[in-house]
């Protein structure tokens, strides 16, 4: 201990990234620092709210993490769940006016992004390609947002809805996911401060080739929100979930849920579903319900 010399109290701070038993702390006033972290503590990871102890000469030591409100996991090399994020308060999901985006794949973000508990919001990108108005896509969107979500059109490229992002992120920490293509690495480009996003670049944290590559760095952005990326946040999917959890992952489908006539009801074609009967008197849209069964059908055949 003689090492770190005098240490002072203990204060909360933000776990912004680590580097194997290193790890960047921002304190109270965004000021990082590179700490140590006791022995004794669990693996922390990239959003962790901890306390620690600075050093006199400028690094800490971190003696406690404070509970998570949210863990996003991923599976690791050999399919285990593993935290890589904590404290998150939304999943940004982006998809793009081209390619245009089959609903059944909006609906695959959003079941994955309801499993973890975080809520969700769609990020519909480069809206400068849209023909005007009255399409498709705008009318998919108000279904989105009957059902709750909140959706907000941008585009990096005409500089639109950058305003409403910033807006929605405040006093908040995201992540952005979505299929590769829609401009994530756009939005994120736009959001951010240049200097912020040479943080990363200067600890070569996303050179290829290091192990280093997937994990996940904290960036506060001026408005006063935060996000948090890594090339594996960005690919988060469907994974490892149970029947049970898709159908809980459709927010309409939830008051119905226990009440079909089955108890195993796999809400497929069994008489008394309580589900199809919702659909057959227009509580439920039939092209949820018919996604709903995409991916349940999809589950059963992969896990056979
Ligand atoms: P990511 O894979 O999701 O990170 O997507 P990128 O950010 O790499 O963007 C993919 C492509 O879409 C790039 O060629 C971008 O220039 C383009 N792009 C991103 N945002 C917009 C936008 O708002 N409008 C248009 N027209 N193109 C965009
Ligand atoms: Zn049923």
């Amino acid at each position: 201990r003689e090492a770190e010399g005098a240490l002072e109290d203990e204060r909360p701070g933000r776990v912004m990234a680590h580097f194997g038993h290193r790890l960047e702390v921002a304190d109270e006033a965004g000021e990082r620092h590179l700490c140590h972290l006791r022995a004794n503590l669990d693996a922390l990871v990239t959003g962790d709210r901890v306390s620690w102890r600075p050093a006199s000469d400028g690094s800490g030591v971190v003696e406690a993490r404070l509970e998570r409100s949210s863990t996003l996991e991923r599976p690791d090399s050999r399919g285990r769940l593993r935290p890589v994020a904590a404290n998150i308060d939304r999943i940004m999901i982006v998809f793009a006016a081209e390619p245009e985006p089959h609903p059944n794949l909006i609906d695959r973000y959003l079941v994955a992004a309801e499993a973890t508990g975080i809520t969700p919001a769609l990020i519909l990108n480069k809206v400068d390609l849209l023909p005007e108005r009255a399409s498709r896509l705008h009318e998919l969107l108000n279904d989105y947002q009957r059902l709750g979500y909140d959706v907000i059109s941008a585009s990096v490229r005409s500089d639109h809805g950058l305003e409403d992002l910033h807006q929605a992120l405040l006093e908040r920490t995201a992540v952005f996911v979505g299929q590769s293509g829609v401009g994530k690495s756009s939005l994120i480009n736009a959001l951010l401060p240049d200097e912020q996003l040479r943080i990363g670049e200067l600890s070569g944290e996303h050179r290829k080739g290091t192990h280093t590559t997937t994990t996940a760095r904290l960036y506060p952005l001026p408005a006063g929100g935060q996000l948090i990326d890594s090339p594996g946040i960005r690919e988060f999917g469907l994974g490892h979930l149970d029947e049970h959890q898709v159908a809980e992952g459709f927010i309409e489908f939830r008051p119905y849920l226990g009440h079909c006539r089955f108890r195993d009801c796999h809400h497929d074609r069994e008489p008394g579903c309580a589900l199809r009967e919702a659909v057959e008197r227009g509580e439920i849209a039939s092209s949820r319900f018919e996604s709903f069964q995409h991916i349940i059908r999809e589950l059963a055949t992969s896990t056979r």
